[in-house]
């Protein structure tokens, strides 16, 4: 009898400890990275060396954008793993983890360690996502890096040295424009693919060009988009990481920062004609429309923002929901939009 106490105290601890680490799986999958911490914490405290409650923590060190804090867990994990699988995901988090601080040579030859590794269907799915949205994959082996003071450029098609010329021009000094206005400090050098297609859906990717993955800086553009839509993106977002992001608002930014010559309001009142746009309604997320129509829409209701009072923008850039937009506007919000509505429809 003496024998099965401690049995079933260790039972019960590895039950706990267990039911523990679910909720931390489910806390991170839930992008509440702080519960997963705490979680995390909890188990390294009867065990620092726990793979799973140290892989938890890095992972969601790298989910709040706070790379650094996730590297002493990963070297854990690396120095005590005993099974391939663990080795191939720290290896990717610490990938990810250098990428975000900017020490890609490095982040390279964790891409390499991983790689080398058999890991398992889903280590492999999530390596191969990383590799080809940070340039690590072998796709990318014959394309052509350009590096411009705030920009590492990766180009597809290398045969068009005055259309690269040109493309760095230009996005650099729209990068410096869009910083200055924002005040940003981003991490790193934005990474910027050039994929030589005017289509939309990329096979490789298996996405929607272009787009950015600000947590990274990181943009995948196709041939002819604006010099700047994408950066505004990467740029606004880093003003503080931790904003609440708002699709309308978020695009209108990148659009009225793309530095397109052209006249948002005139293209806003063409895609007006062809919808029945309630932009309060798209505002809280309650009405969807095609980007063809919201865009443009966006992009001029954020340049008419954008010339009534630049703090307040900026105040709006930083938590985009409506209800921040009624703190900050007050009771003129309703006479903007009514304003707004009226320049639409001239
Ligand atoms: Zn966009």
């Amino acid at each position: 009898m003496k024998k099965t106490i401690p049995l079933i105290f260790l039972l019960a601890l590895t039950l706990n400890c267990l039911a523990q680490k679910k909720q931390m799986s489910k806390a991170f999958y839930q992008h509440d990275f702080d519960k997963a911490l705490l979680l995390a914490d909890e188990i390294l405290k009867e065990n620092p060396k726990d793979i799973d409650a140290n892989l938890g923590a890095a992972k969601s060190w790298n989910g709040k954008i706070e790379y650094a804090n996730a590297i002493p867990y990963l070297t854990i994990i690396l120095e005590n793993a005993n099974e391939d699988w663990q080795f191939a995901w720290a290896n990717i988090e610490m990938m990810k983890a250098l990428y975000g601080l900017g020490q890609l040579q490095k982040a390279g030859e964790y891409y390499a360690k991983a790689k080398a590794c058999e890991g398992t269907a889903s280590s492999g799915k999530e390596l191969k996502y990383y590799a080809l949205l940070f340039g690590f994959d072998e796709y990318y082996s014959n394309w052509k890096t350009v590096e411009s003071e705030n920009i590492i450029f990766h180009f597809q098609d290398t045969s068009d040295t005055k259309r690269i010329q040109f493309t760095v021009k230009s996005r650099q000094e729209a990068f410096e424009k869009t910083t200055a206005y924002f005040g940003s400090t981003l991490p790193k050098k934005v990474d910027f693919f050039v994929w030589n297609t005017r289509q939309n859906y990329n096979e490789i990717l298996k996405l929607n060009l272009g787009f950015s993955n600000s947590n990274y800086c990181v943009s995948h553009n196709r041939t002819g988009q604006s010099p700047g839509h994408e950066l505004a993106h990467v740029i606004s977002f880093w003003t503080n990481k931790d904003k609440k992001i708002n699709h309308f608002i978020n695009e209108g930014i990148a659009v009225c920062f793309d530095w397109n010559n052209n006249d948002k309001m005139a293209q806003a009142r063409e895609a007006y004609k062809q919808s029945n746009f309630d932009l309060v309604k798209c505002w809280k997320g309650e009405a969807k429309y095609d980007n063809g129509i919201l865009y443009p829409i966006a992009g001029a209701f954020i340049e008419y923002l954008k010339q009534i009072d630049n703090q307040k923008l900026l105040a709006l850039n930083n938590d985009q929901s409506y209800e921040n937009a009624r703190l900050i506007y007050s009771d003129m919000l309703d006479i903007i939009i009514e304003q707004f509505y009226i320049k639409l429809r001239e």
